[in-house]
């Protein structure tokens, strides 16, 4: 069943790919396993997929640790507290969702040398809501002219995770808006190639607007309740 929806999700970006002329194999998959058991992850592993995003700092260590023998990467998509930096930091190939200075130093601080760089995405908050996580764009400079000097850090792209909207041509307009947030970032630093934008419900709409990497939980693994 794993096979069968990472297949369908597959033909459905290349589909979105073709639609909106952007080029084959641009968008990479990204299968978010929180809250799955490792016998799920293993079905998606047999059926080819190799990167997995969890946002629960130490289930996910769990399965990091119980699969260390296949070549994954993992990404950590959750909101972080600061005293999960070193478990985070220590564990993880990429971080999604770094919206703050301290969290920054901290991820930078604990990266273990044998280590290579720890991939960052920022997390911008486009629609500036004040409870969600993220940071502003006026914020977004700050923070990755930091993540860029970090020896142990490697500067990545953009996450987000915009408010739903009521039809497609207002959730484009986000996605559209905030590909314009990345691609002023991409000029000033090189290292900048992934913009992570779009969900099960909204990848057509990220797609179309210029994302590269998708994180699609529900679709693959099944609702989480
Ligand atoms: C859970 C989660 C996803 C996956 O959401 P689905 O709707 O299940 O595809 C993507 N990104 C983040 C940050 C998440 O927490």
């Amino acid at each position: 069943m794993i096979a069968s929806n990472l297949n369908q999700i597959q033909r459905t970006i290349s589909e979105c790919e073709i639609a909106h002329q952007r080029t084959p194999a641009s968008v990479q998959l990204l299968a978010v396993s929180k809250k799955k058991p490792i016998e799920l992850i293993l079905e998606a592993i047999a059926a080819g997929q190799t990167s997995f995003g969890e946002n629960y700092a130490d289930e996910g260590v769990a399965k990091i640790q119980a699969l260390n023998e296949h070549q994954l990467e993992w990404h950590y998509i959750g909101h972080i507290q600061s005293n999960k930096t070193r478990l985070i930091s220590s564990h993880y190939d990429w971080v999604q969702g770094v919206d703050r200075l301290k969290i920054a130093e901290r991820l930078a601080l604990h990266r273990p040398d044998n280590l290579a760089p720890l991939n960052i995405c920022l997390q911008l908050n486009i629609d500036g809501e004040e409870t969600k996580s993220g940071c502003t764009k006026e914020q977004l400079p700050e923070l990755a002219e930091f993540v860029a000097k970090q020896q142990n850090l490697r500067l990545r792209g953009i996450m987000a995770i915009p408010a739903p909207e009521q039809n497609q041509q207002a959730q484009r307009q986000v996605f559209a808006t905030i590909h314009q947030v990345y691609q002023a970032l991409q000029q000033r630093h090189s290292t900048i190639d992934t913009l992570s934008m779009g969900m099960t419900g909204d990848m057509a709409a990220a797609i179309a607007e210029g994302s590269t990497m998708v994180r699609i939980g529900t679709a693959i693994f099944g609702s989480r309740d």
